[in-house]
């Protein structure tokens, strides 16, 4: 199982750390060529607005949303896979739900804790400038995680996106898991 991170900005090492943790390859994903071979994507965390042009710039845009590859997004790639966040930036609008950016406000810049995940129970997530679910906009996306009231995990068919980072706590690596044995067929 080889899984490409999509490494163009933002956090690539500590994805490819926990990739290997949770018993999988990671290959780094930088232009549309290192696209051949792998079984699924990861679209890390990082500034999404950059992430975005980056990718039209270099043709990722095209080749991702029109591929068969399954797709984690965490953080900035959860905004990357969204339809929309009422702001004006390039998106791969894959999965139906609309995103609200650093939802967590602006005095609360990361912070720690446990959530509750599907299957999986208690897991440590990660906060930086998190955004949250803001609309669900069809039957197809299931809510896999929750901070609260607040919607942090949703998975629709081969598409999963996060507003947390399990690539920087210790239990992150069940999360790659449960995307494998729910996302990726193979
Ligand atoms: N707030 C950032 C964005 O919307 C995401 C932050 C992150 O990925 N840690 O792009």
């Amino acid at each position: 199982m080889i899984i490409g991170i999509l490494a163009i900005q933002g956090d690539v090492e500590e994805h490819e750390e926990a990739i290997k943790k949770a018993g999988y390859t990671a290959k780094k994903v930088k232009r549309v060529e290192d696209l051949e071979g792998i079984d699924a994507l990861i679209i890390p965390g990082g500034e999404s607005t950059a992430i975005g042009k980056l990718m039209k710039k270099y043709g990722l845009l095209e080749k991702i949303k029109n591929s068969d590859l399954p797709i984690l997004g965490t953080c900035a790639g959860m905004v990357l896979l969204s339809k929309g966040t009422g702001l004006n930036q390039i998106l791969l609008e894959l999965m139906d739900i609309t995103v609200k950016r650093n939802a967590y406000g602006r005095q609360v810049d990361s912070f720690e804790k446990e959530i509750e995940f599907k299957d999986l129970g208690k897991v440590y997530g990660v906060f930086i400038r998190a955004p949250v679910v803001d609309k669900i906009l069809s039957d197809d996306v299931e809510v896999i995680a929750k901070d609260g009231d607040k919607i942090v995990g949703v998975k629709q068919g081969k598409y999963m996106a996060l507003s947390f980072h399990p690539e920087l706590s210790e239990d992150g690596y069940k999360v790659y898991k449960y995307f494998v044995e729910n996302c990726v067929k193979k």
